[in-house]
């Protein structure tokens, strides 16, 4: 009972601030929940847990941040909440998001901006901007976001908190509202590594109502000692970042080289392709996803008069925000007859070249290191209304997603105040291996 009043007195200290909660859920039925839960056996036994409101919760109003599903309650759970209820946990709420998780900042969602509990001034990144702050204004320790190209990594990275991009395939993507497939994953945020790897070992393993699951098996994971392990410091990587964000990337570095680390400085070749390729994909699949949000089929209905092209404009016209229908422009004029051959195949092409440069440096290095993100929290305002801007901050993380290999962000430092991330990549399904690692690395920070 003390724990779930004490949660409730943080939120209600800070929520008006910070806004973390798109839903959050009555403090009578959390607390009933805990209670009969925490009698039982779970490796979550009555732990609460925030939610991105992109994943489908029975009963819970699921609105992906956007007008399109503000009053969508999903009759069913996405696979990964059933492993969390079975395991006990408590879900207290639904977090913010970027609308459809379109968005690096947590500014477009139509519930108005988190703030980042950091510095209410700043974003608290995106799209699990929501989650990450859920964690650091203090009201819980675990949090599920998602991650197209980067949305559970740069929160993680901005509020000082610990974030896993898994490995494609190693989670269910079963009830997680689409957004684009080939590059997502549903993973864990939390406060230390120790949490991390027990949320991420729960959620991973194959499902049959997902056809892209392997069988991957997480367990329990040990501290792995750096010495020996060959680290390839991404350097157009760090050069293309701001110094401030490098140079403490680069302090721990130096940390687990004198630890016995194999540290060389590398370059990935081709890097200038990645964003264009990620975006050109992303926003073909999401103009593909989002074509059922029409006010019949799924979402915002308040038009039904008149000949369907009218009921479908007015519906879409009014559910979805200004970012979701640039991307849905842009990705149905790459899919159109004419352009795809010129855009969405070139796009292909250049995401399995930097697959194949990758794959490439992991024949060198066991693991590459980069700062999550190449810039500090930008304040309140700053890139939203420059897309490029807001865009070009996902270099760093967006490699990951169009490799579908595993990438960690974890607290590396602080820069005025403010948290710095540093991201730990590894080669395809050593996702354990990253836990591991950023468990000794976590002792030396
Ligand atoms: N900022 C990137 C985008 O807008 C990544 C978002 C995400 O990972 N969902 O596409």
């Amino acid at each position: 009972e003390d724990y779930v009043a004490k949660t409730f007195e943080q939120i209600k200290r800070r929520e008006d601030q910070v806004h973390a909660f798109i839903t959050l859920r009555e403090q009578e039925k959390v607390a009933k929940e805990v209670k009969d839960k925490a009698k039982r056996s779970g490796k979550l036994a009555g732990i609460l847990i925030a939610i991105k409101d992109n994943i489908s919760t029975t009963g819970i109003r699921t609105t992906c941040g956007s007008r399109m599903l503000e009053n969508y309650i999903p009759p069913y759970n996405a696979t990964v909440i059933e492993k969390l209820l079975k395991e006990g946990a408590v879900i207290i709420g639904k977090t913010n998001m970027d609308e459809f998780a379109m968005g690096s900042t947590t500014e477009t969602s139509y519930f108005g901006l988190t703030r980042n509990p950091w510095n209410t001034e700043r974003t608290p990144g995106g799209s699990s901007g929501g989650s990450a702050a859920s964690i650091s204004a203090g009201y819980v320790s675990l949090a599920l976001g998602s991650d197209t190209g980067g949305s559970i990594r740069a929160p993680a990275s901005f509020n000082g908190v610990y974030g896993l991009k898994p490995s494609y395939g190693t989670v269910s993507r079963f009830g997680l509202i689409a957004y684009a497939n080939s590059l997502e994953q549903i993973g864990p945020l939390a406060s230390n590594v120790e949490r991390l790897s027990l949320l991420f070992s729960i959620i991973a393993g194959d499902d049959s109502r997902d056809s892209t699951t392997i069988n991957y098996y997480a367990g329990e994971v040990k501290e792995i000692p750096i010495k020996g392990v060959r680290i390839g410091l991404l350097k157009n990587i760090m050069d293309s970042s701001e110094p401030e964000v490098s140079s403490i990337t680069r302090k721990v570095v130096d940390k687990l080289a004198s630890e016995g680390a194999i540290v060389e400085e590398t370059n990935l070749g081709d890097v200038e392709l990645a964003l264009p390729a990620y975006y050109i994909i992303a926003m073909s699949e999401a103009s593909s996803n989002l074509a059922r949000f029409d006010g019949v089929r799924y979402g915002y209905s308040e038009h039904g008069d008149g000949n369907w092209k009218e009921t479908f404009s007015k519906n879409r016209g009014e559910g979805f925000g200004l970012e979701v229908k640039r991307r849905i422009m842009l990705g149905s004029f790459i899919l159109s007859a004419g352009y795809y051959d010129q855009y969405y195949v070139k796009a292909l092409r250049a995401r399995n070249l930097i697959k194949k440069n990758m794959d490439s440096l992991f024949s060198k290095y066991d693991i590459l290191v980069s700062p999550t993100m190449p810039v500090l929290p930008p304040k309140i305002g700053e890139v939203i209304d420059d897309p490029i801007k807001m865009y070009a901050m996902d270099l760093n993380t967006v490699l990951a997603n169009l490799s579908a290999i595993p990438a960690i962000s974890l607290p590396a430092g602080f820069s005025n105040g403010l948290p710095v991330g540093m991201q730990i990549m590894g080669r395809y399904l050593s996702d354990t291996f990253l836990i591991g690692i950023s468990s000794f690395i976590e002792k030396l920070t």
